[in-house]
């Protein structure tokens, strides 16, 4: 299902609680830690999303770091004109959100796997309780 479920967490330390991307995300090490006291945090609650936002993004190689000769990601930018947002609380609203959804892979994607090297990717993607991002993803990666 392309619609991700809700994680809340909780600081172990200070018991601050709250969405997952509330939390600080530690790449090299794999967890989210607690903004306000760098201790690990641990998921107390997973829930089905009330709404999702669905936008098409432009793909694009980005230039990472100097290491090992260089090395890029995949950089998206967010195409305004496709954003969508759905209530998917009821079975109507999900099958709305999922048709618009798989009738934008249709008609737009390019997977990153099949791009010419003279165009961009072309992906739809999906946020749960949140407005779709303007660029992905939403932490930039880091090289370790
Ligand atoms: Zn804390």
């Amino acid at each position: 299902m392309f619609v991700e479920k809700i994680i809340t967490r909780r600081c172990d330390k200070c018991n601050k609680e709250g969405r997952d991307n509330r939390f600080a995300f530690d790449q090299y090490e794999g967890c989210y830690l607690c903004p306000d006291c760098g201790a690990e945090t641990e998921v107390v609650g997973v829930r089905e999303p009330n709404w999702v936002s669905i936008a098409l993004y432009e793909i694009e190689r980005a230039y990472g770091g100097p290491e090992e000769g260089g090395w890029y990601y995949d950089k998206g930018r967010r195409e305004i004109a496709t954003i969508r947002n759905f209530e998917v609380d009821t079975p109507e609203g999900l099958a709305e959100a999922t048709t618009y959804f798989d009738a934008m892979r249709a008609k737009h994607e390019i997977p990153v796997s099949k791009r010419r090297w003279d165009e961009p990717a072309m992906v739809v993607k999906c946020f749960s309780e949140e407005m779709a991002l303007i660029s992905t993803p939403r932490h930039i990666p880091v090289y370790c």
